[in-house]
């Protein structure tokens, strides 16, 4: 088969997103799938031997290349190999995910916790396995796709609120029936806004119409409470969360989901989730990597502060360079340029000034608020912020957003 019958609809996917591709990279505007050669602590790359200050990195608290955490993964390397040659549940299992299953439960206060190979398959497998047809799931409008997929694979009805809007959500849960089994989701911090979930009133919600609570721990985990075990320790909140789900692959610098809860919870997901037992297991480095994590979040606590300054100026220097960063309190600061082309254009001058930024555009985002995405991490100094905004101020003006 090739791509010449234009009545084929495989075909006609397959070449209207190449065309749109292809228009791209033709006016030099496509920034998307760089080869990285190095990573150099988070803050800094280098492509194609040039190096850049990194503003599209999820390694919030800069713990990529930490030593104590690249030790932790060689040691495992010359114990077990690399492999696991088997699912969980089977052969897969090895004291390195206990540990690591343990170490998570202790840092999110939980009875227990499993690992996944990533954060999307948790997502996926673990609403699809508790949900099903007569059920109901409630969603924030802007939640992460892994979540949408899993409710749709799910066969519960799907609902949705709009964004983060406490009296909308309400009147959702007021319209189902009373006795049915209802399921609400929320990302903590939106992955494309970087605001926080109303949390307090969320709970509220859930303990009055009793529905059970899961919340996606993606970028909070390390970066939201005083010690960074997230979400429920930065409201004061603990113990209201049910499904604690969270990934390995952002702040905690490895791969794999996992989700913290009570022990019967944990015990189900382990005979029942599909990507626990037809998927193989982490491998031993990458858990070992993922739990000494844990550990260094705890003994180096200047890391949350540091990232909370650094925030704190790159929001406040953007805002009064006069971007629009819509609702964002934390290390995700969309930079909304409008059109998809400002963006595109934004992003090539800012990474021709040595500044690595990223646009998302629709439909991941809807039409018109099309943006750099820009993150911020532990690892930069606050001169090397001030001279990444510069660049991106001087971007806007050339793409006339600002
Ligand atoms: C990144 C992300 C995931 C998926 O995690 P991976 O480990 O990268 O598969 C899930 N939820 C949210 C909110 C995310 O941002």
């Amino acid at each position: 088969m090739d791509f010449s019958n234009e009545n084929d609809t495989i075909t006609q996917r397959v070449c209207a997103m190449n065309k749109r591709v292809d228009k791209i990279r033709q006016s030099d505007l496509y920034y998307y799938n760089q080869p990285i050669s190095e990573l150099r602590g988070g803050a800094r790359v280098v492509v194609k031997g040039r190096e850049m200050g990194m503003y599209a990195s999820y390694s919030y608290l800069g713990l990529v290349g930490h030593p104590r955490i690249n030790e932790a993964a060689q040691q495992a390397i010359a114990k077990y190999g690399t492999g696991t040659h088997g699912v969980r549940l089977l052969a897969g299992t090895l004291t390195i995910h206990t540990e690591l299953e343990e170490t998570i439960a202790e840092f999110k206060k939980t009875e227990a916790a499993i690992t996944y190979t990533s954060g999307y398959a948790t997502n996926l497998s673990v609403i699809s396995t508790l949900l099903g047809r007569g059920d109901y799931v409630i969603c924030d409008k802007l939640n992460h796709a892994s979540i949408v997929d899993g409710c749709l694979m799910s066969g519960a009805k799907f609902l949705r609120f709009r964004h983060n809007d406490m009296q909308a959500l309400e009147k959702r849960l007021q319209q189902l029936p009373v006795n049915a089994t209802k399921l609400v989701i929320a990302d903590s911090v939106f992955s494309m806004d970087g605001d926080i979930i109303d949390f307090p009133k969320l709970v509220e919600l859930c303990q009055n119409y009793k529905a059970w609570l899961m919340i996606d721990e993606a970028h909070s985990l390390g970066v939201l409470g005083s010690t960074g075990r997230g979400i429920e320790e930065y409201f004061g909140l603990e113990g209201t969360i049910d499904i604690n789900m969270g990934t390995l692959s952002k702040t905690i610098p490895s791969v794999g989901g996992y989700v913290a809860g009570r022990k019967e919870l944990i015990e189900y997901l382990r005979h029942a989730s599909r990507a626990y037992i037809f998927s193989a297991a982490l491998p031993p480095a990458q858990a070992a990597a993922a739990k000494t994590s844990f550990d260094v979040i705890l003994d180096e606590p200047w890391r949350i502060e540091k990232l909370n300054a650094n925030t704190k100026q790159f929001i406040s220097g953007l805002q009064e360079r006069g971007f629009n960063t819509l609702h964002t309190e934390t290390a995700i600061v969309p930079v909304i340029c409008g059109s998809d082309e400002s963006a595109y254009v934004m992003t090539r001058e800012a990474q021709h000034r040595d500044t690595f930024v990223l646009p998302v555009v629709s439909p991941a985002v809807p039409p018109g608020l099309a943006r750099l995405r820009a993150t911020i991490t532990a690892a930069h100094e606050p001169d090397e912020i001030e001279r990444a905004m510069e660049v991106i101020e001087l971007a806007g003006k050339v793409a006339g957003v600002i």
